[in-house]
């Protein structure tokens, strides 16, 4: 994708800085894995500042953008704002290696480091990997959500359910029960 690609002879010793935004067809298209979503709306960015250091490249920067998720915990649509940081080394493929299509091969150890060949290196794969790492596990409409009633299914955030006052007076009725059971087992005799 031309949007993802930089050109090597674009870099000098001064950093400068690239935004390379995956159009929406991109997400649609690529070969992205299963566990990403490909109705991205907006495009997602990677802003990084790119130099060379001899013929190694050095890529620092982010990805960001905003994803539509649900959250895990009410169900609720929100938007996500996705943000990982990006920390890219390349070094030159010896010649006589077998060339990669995109210019770039990332190490499968280590996803910082990688191999470029050629003089247009395509931040496709880097441009996955962020999105994969940023991706939450669990996603959150806010850090204080209350979920659902799991008794009555409402959604807390919104209103308070009966459950809630009922659930807390339930262990004080016990409660009361108890004492009321223990002193008149003790009056008894
Ligand atoms: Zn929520
Ligand atoms: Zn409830």
């Amino acid at each position: 994708v031309d949007a993802l690609v930089v050109a090597v002879a674009s870099l000098s010793e001064q950093p400068r800085r690239f935004v390379l935004e995956a159009p929406l067809e991109w997400w649609a298209s690529a070969s992205l894995p299963e566990t990403l979503p490909s109705d991205v709306r907006e495009p997602l960015r990677l802003e990084l500042e790119g130099y060379c250091l001899g013929r190694r490249l050095l890529f620092r920067g982010r990805l960001r953008g905003r994803v539509d998720l649900a959250c895990g915990r009410c169900g609720e649509p929100y938007r996500h704002a996705l943000e990982e940081r990006v920390s890219l080394l390349l070094e030159p493929l010896p010649s006589h290696a077998p060339q990669p299509e995109h210019g770039l091969v990332l190490d499968e150890d280590d996803l910082e480091l990688g191999r470029y060949a050629g003089e247009r290196i395509d931040f496709s794969a880097v441009m996955v990997e962020a999105v994969m790492t940023a991706w939450p596990m669990q996603p959150r409409c806010g850090e204080t959500c209350r979920g659902l009633c799991p008794r009555c299914g409402e959604n807390l955030n919104r209103a308070d359910c009966a459950c809630a006052r009922a659930g807390v007076s339930r262990p004080l009725a016990g409660l009361a029960a108890l004492l009321g059971r223990g002193p008149a087992r003790d009056d008894e005799p």
